[in-house]
């Protein structure tokens, strides 16, 4: 089964477009295009674990968010989501789209948004309620090529259970910088920390393309693709271009 899924991966929002940065205004575009184009916003699980709900005809678009920066989600001093963070935008923008809700993959450390343990909580909470998921990314983003086997499973089990201790339900992974580490075995196939089975159904890279469908037989989960969104070659823009010009085609819901 032929076509591409696109798991786009965005950082920061700010005022000015730079790499990892991405501004509200082209965030609030790259909906609006993916939107027409017919696309329909998945998480990660869904992808990975294949089942994906959008109406048939439709493509899937997977949202990704790195490392929980506090302008990814922020609660105004009312309790609402500040239409200033990437969630808030996309909760005003999806008010007249109900078929493209706020539903992403937060790849999360332990800080940021989801730091403190009651506003976390409300948050992960907000954001599951939705269709999204929260997954993790390592305790302190640490270069998994770079650190013991051991000291690496800390940080993924300390993560996981970080999270989990906030409610949220995690069952994806992303490695920080998109380094594997050296003997990634244990990451594959899942590792025990204090008892507890640690153990994903998919991990997600860096960069800098298109994944494969999940029927595919060139489908890997444990190492999905993602296209940055920034303007620069192998972009959301570049890709999204290639689409327009048919080099290139996506999965279509059956
Ligand atoms: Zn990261």
């Amino acid at each position: 089964m032929g076509g591409k899924v696109l798991v786009l991966m965005y950082h920061r929002m700010g005022p000015k477009e730079r790499y990892m940065v991405r501004s509200r205004a082209n965030f609030l575009s790259d909906l609006e295009r993916l939107y027409k184009l017919g696309f329909r916003p998945v998480t990660v699980s869904e992808y990975a674990e294949n089942r994906m709900t959008i109406p048939p005809g439709s493509s899937p678009v997977v949202i990704t968010f790195d490392d929980s920066h506090p302008s990814q989600f922020r609660l105004t001093k009312d309790g609402v989501p500040d239409p200033n963070t990437f969630v808030g935008a996309w909760l005003g923008w999806a008010k007249n789209r109900p078929d493209f809700p706020v539903k992403a993959t937060f790849y999360c450390n332990a800080n940021g948004p989801f730091g403190p343990e009651r506003e976390g909580r409300r948050k992960i909470a907000m954001l599951q309620s939705w269709g999204s998921e929260i997954a993790a990314h390592t305790r302190n983003h640490v270069n998994l090529a770079k650190v013991s086997p051991e000291k690496g499973r800390k940080e993924v089990a300390e993560s996981v259970l970080y999270l989990e201790n906030r409610g949220a339900r995690v069952t994806a992974f992303a490695t920080p910088y998109g380094v594997w580490p050296k003997d990634r075995s244990w990451l594959d196939k899942g590792f025990r920390w204090n008892g507890r089975l640690i153990k994903f159904s998919s991990v997600a890279a860096a960069g800098s393309g298109p994944g494969h469908s999940p029927v595919s037989r060139h489908f890997r989960p444990m190492a999905l693709p993602r296209i940055q969104a920034y303007p620069g070659t192998k972009g959301i823009d570049d890709w999204l271009k290639r689409l327009g010009q048919k080099r290139y085609r996506v999965y279509v819901q059956p």
